[in-house]
């Protein structure tokens, strides 16, 4: 998490959050079955201003993708152990997932109304590399955390249809469309919907325009 860009200019101190990830697992049946690995992995947030929260929100939900995850990061709501065992049936994953997209959504419809709880657990302060850090205990807290300090003005769910990867923070405040494959769709759906509804009457208004073939043949 960029906390130069978190953490507000009076602030006692900047802070970075940290949580520990990275997994050996592997499919069995409906479940993933993995343990922690061994050697702590402490993650920061992804670069570049993305939040892992909008990475999780738009994260595919087919099996091998689930597993790609949990390797990667870990499970959501389980403490992190070394070494230590979990597992996590396929159903609970879409759980996870759309009671955070519930979330995003409400706050895109009440930003002003709406507060975290703190479900943080076990989480724990230190100093480390000249930076003061608060290490969470589970991803699912990371998570909270990014979605609770990013501005919500800029929560977004892309308007495209069939967008893959809807949730997005906006880069600026007028941004409709996750991307620029997005926002072309768009454009053509807008055209194709003007001329269906304008086009007969602009045709007459413009007999030689050639437009559709008429005019210049
Ligand atoms: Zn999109």
């Amino acid at each position: 998490m960029n906390t130069k860009y978190n953490t507000p200019i009076n602030s006692l101190q900047g802070i970075r959050f940290c949580a520990l990830v990275g997994t050996e697992s592997e499919l069995q049946g409906d479940t993933v079955v993995g343990r922690w690995k061994s050697t702590q992995e402490p993650f920061y947030g992804l670069p570049r201003k993305q939040l892992l929260l909008e990475q999780f929100l738009n994260w595919s939900s087919e099996d091998q993708h689930i597993l790609r995850f949990i390797r990667k990061y870990g499970p959501l709501y389980q403490n992190w152990i070394r070494g230590g065992k979990f597992w996590v049936r396929r159903s609970i994953w879409s759980t996870w997932q759309s009671r955070l997209r519930g979330m995003w959504e409400s706050l895109m419809n009440e930003p002003h109304y709406f507060r975290f709880k703190c479900v943080i657990d076990g989480a724990s302060f230190s100093y480390k590399n000249s930076r003061f850090e608060f290490r969470v205990d589970q991803l699912a807290t990371f998570l909270y955390i990014e979605m609770a300090s990013c501005d919500r003005r800029r929560l977004r769910k892309c308007l495209a249809d069939g967008c893959k990867a809807p949730y997005f923070v906006a880069r600026h405040l007028g941004q409709r469309y996750c991307c620029n494959n997005c926002a072309t769709w768009a454009q053509r759906e807008f055209k194709k919907n003007w001329w269906k509804e304008k086009g007969a009457e602009w045709r007459k208004q413009h007999p030689r325009s050639g437009i559709n073939g008429h005019g210049l043949t």
